[in-house]
């Protein structure tokens, strides 16, 4: 298991500055997830990680090793891609041993290897076919066979599964988790598609304009977003405008549009003084709709246009100044419209995330 570090990593295309000046670190062994708009960068830190680009400036480290002017033959990673890239005309045994053959392994070692690595992603009976006779899924987990097979020191993945529908995507990323821990791999994910990071990510950076804005658990990235920019990628939140007016034990006091709220800063380190104003973050699911007043930290409203889609409703939630809210109520009760009228939604203080970007 190696870690993988960048350090000051900037990357040019004429005028275009993809990457400024990097720093991040991998862990032994992590899954690591790439997430950010379009155009953001990721796709040009996964390359310069195989050596398809080389940086201007800095540095990338595997282990203790600096890679940054090695070629990508020479850095022994593995790499699977949107598109499977697998040879039409070879059986799947032959695409799977191409790189060991490339490498000059001894037949006898690739025979194994081969079994080994098919066995690895549940596929040593189709060895024989081509890859015109396999599904999606199969095809993609040929693909990374292929890509274990050389042992590699990292693995790198370029949205691998974006070509599959809904279900095979779901199985396909419990599938490359088990892989990935199995072989103990440090991996590098690129994808466009959150719950796909959310759900098998062990950490993940959030890129914009070749910046990194946040790196952190899933949970972390969240659940304590550090701007709003975050915020906004990562599933669906409301914002309100506040203004910070004071501090109670560990929660910050802040008055919005809608009333007074206790909160929690999202960014630890750049607190905002009393007086300033600030984006307050709460997610939809937070709520919780009352027919009575609660002691602190709700809003009085009614429920306007709602959409019922069995185990959550999602409602439009109209404060009683006219301020429109999500809110999502698990297992619905308010959906039946008997039962609306006057409502109090209310948040924990834990969910009321205090920005100042
Ligand atoms: P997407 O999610 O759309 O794949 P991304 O986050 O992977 O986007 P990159 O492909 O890394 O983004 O691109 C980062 C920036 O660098 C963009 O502004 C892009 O236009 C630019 N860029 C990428 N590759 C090149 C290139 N070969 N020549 C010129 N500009 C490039």
């Amino acid at each position: 298991m190696i870690s993988i570090q960048v350090k000051q990593l900037t990357k040019r295309f004429g005028n275009v500055v993809a990457l400024h000046g990097l720093d991040l670190t991998i862990n032994p062994g992590e899954l690591f997830f790439l997430l950010g708009p379009s155009g953001c960068g990721k796709t040009t830190l996964l390359r310069s990680l195989a050596g398809f680009y080389i940086p201007e400036e800095g540095q990338i480290l595997f282990g203790n090793e600096d890679v940054t002017k090695l070629e990508p033959h020479k850095r022994n990673t593995g790499m699977m891609f949107q598109s499977y890239a697998l040879w039409p005309h070879m059986t799947v045994a032959e695409n799977v041993a191409f790189g060991l053959h490339e490498r000059k392994v001894p037949a006898t070692e690739v025979r194994r290897r081969v079994d080994e690595a098919l066995s690895s992603v549940r596929m040593e009976q189709y060895a024989d076919r081509r890859p015109n006779q396999l599904s999606g899924g199969q095809q993609q987990r040929i693909a990374l066979a292929r890509a274990l097979v050389i042992r590699p020191r990292c693995l790198l993945l370029d949205e691998p599964l974006s070509n599959l529908d809904a279900k095979l995507r779901l199985e396909m990323r419990t599938e490359i988790r088990r892989v990935c821990k199995e072989f103990q791999l440090t991996t590098v994910y690129v994808t466009h598609d959150q719950k796909e990071a959310l759900s098998i990510a062990d950490r993940m950076a959030i890129l914009e304009s070749g910046y990194i804005l946040q790196v952190g658990t899933p949970r972390e990235v969240y659940k304590r977003p550090t701007r709003k920019t975050v915020a906004n990628f990562i599933g669906e939140t409301d914002f309100l405008t506040g203004k910070v007016l004071g501090m109670v034990g560990n929660y910050v006091t802040v008055e919005t549009e809608v009333g007074k709220f206790d909160g929690v800063f999202g960014d630890p380190v750049n607190i905002p003084a009393v007086g300033a104003t600030v984006t307050v973050s709460i997610r939809p699911e937070c709520w919780e709709l009352h027919r009575d007043a609660e002691p602190r930290n709700f809003v009085r409203g009614r429920i306007g246009d709602s959409i019922y889609l069995g185990e959550v409703a999602q409602y439009d939630f109209v404060t009683h100044n006219g301020v429109k809210l999500k809110i999502f109520e698990r297992n619905p009760r308010f959906v039946d419209s008997s039962q609306r009228g006057e409502l109090y939604a209310a948040v924990a203080p834990e969910d009321v995330v205090v920005l100042t970007a």
